[in-house]
């Protein structure tokens, strides 16, 4: 097999939670451009929708299900429904996810609670689905999407942040537990990239001036710029092909070197 072919993703069933836009569209397009049977779930209608006419503009062949994945039941009925469609799943991207921008003080139990739901438990949940299916079939590849925040903390996301945290330990943790199944359990820790999610720090202010986070990222980032979901796409797919059969439990930053850099003045 030459270099290139351990990048192929043919005859592989990848499943990305959140995949219908944003960084999980980005990586979806890409796994299917390489080869992959896609299956994406996201929560809302409109998201289904919005992700089929994505792949279909893409030339992507995919298919979607309504799911939250909080929601152990469903998640269940879900990856049993995909397996029977598209085949057992050998890919799993944990990438759902919500956040929500505000002092500490003013957020409920309930809130932080349901942050960490979605963004920690979540891939608990639907990581547990599928390892049986990749222990039948000799190994597999989960990704979860981490951010900059599972290393670094900030103000105003602190329930965000620390369900970004624990995802990094999950990672390592599951890593350890399965990779004796040729199973390998990484994440992808993405810095400020241009989707919905960060939409509004890049939305000019009610005066017109510019949000000041936009060009603070420019700066704070040794690339200078934003990244972009196309950013996250290759190194996802390197994580998900045999190119990196012996790569386990590593948090990759996708950040244009913001984490690894105290800034300059
Ligand atoms: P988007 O808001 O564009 O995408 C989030 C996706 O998650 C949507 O498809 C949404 O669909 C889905 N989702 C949310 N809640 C649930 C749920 N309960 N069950 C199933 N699907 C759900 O954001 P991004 O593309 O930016 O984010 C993708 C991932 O990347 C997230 O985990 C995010 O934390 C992470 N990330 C993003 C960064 C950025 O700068 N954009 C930086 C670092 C990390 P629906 O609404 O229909 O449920």
């Amino acid at each position: 097999m030459s270099i290139l072919q351990t990048f192929s993703l043919e005859g592989k069933t990848a499943l990305i939670t959140g995949g219908n836009s944003g960084i999980g569209f980005g990586i979806g397009r890409a796994f299917g451009q390489a080869g992959a049977r896609v299956a994406f779930v996201c929560s809302k209608q409109a998201s289904l929708e919005r992700g089929y006419e994505n792949y279909e503009r893409a030339g992507v062949d995919a298919k979607g299900w309504l799911c939250d994945v909080s929601d152990e039941d469903r998640v269940a009925e879900v990856v049993a429904e995909v397996e029977r469609e598209l085949g057992p799943v050998g890919i799993l991207v944990n990438n759902a996810g919500i956040v929500k921008r505000m002092p500490s003080l003013e957020m409920s139990a309930a809130d932080f609670r349901h942050i960490v739901d979605i963004n920690l438990s979540g891939q608990f949940i639907v990581t547990k689905a599928v390892i049986p299916s990749m222990q039948k079939l000799g190994g597999g590849k989960v990704i979860n999407i981490g951010s900059i925040m599972s290393e670094i903390g900030r103000a105003n996301v602190a329930a965000y942040n620390a369900a970004k945290g624990g995802v990094k330990i999950l990672t390592s943790s599951l890593a350890d537990e399965y990779g004796e199944y040729n199973i390998q359990v990484n994440a992808i820790g993405p810095g400020f990239i241009i989707t919905d999610m960060t939409k509004a720090l890049r939305t000019p202010q009610p005066d017109g001036t510019p949000h000041p986070m936009k060009a603070f990222v420019e700066k704070r980032t040794p690339a200078a710029r934003w990244g972009t979901p196309a950013d996250i796409a290759g190194p996802a797919l390197f994580l998900a092909s045999s190119a990196s059969n012996y790569v386990n439990g590593h948090m990759l930053y996708v950040d244009g070197g913001l984490v690894a850099t105290f800034g300059k003045i």
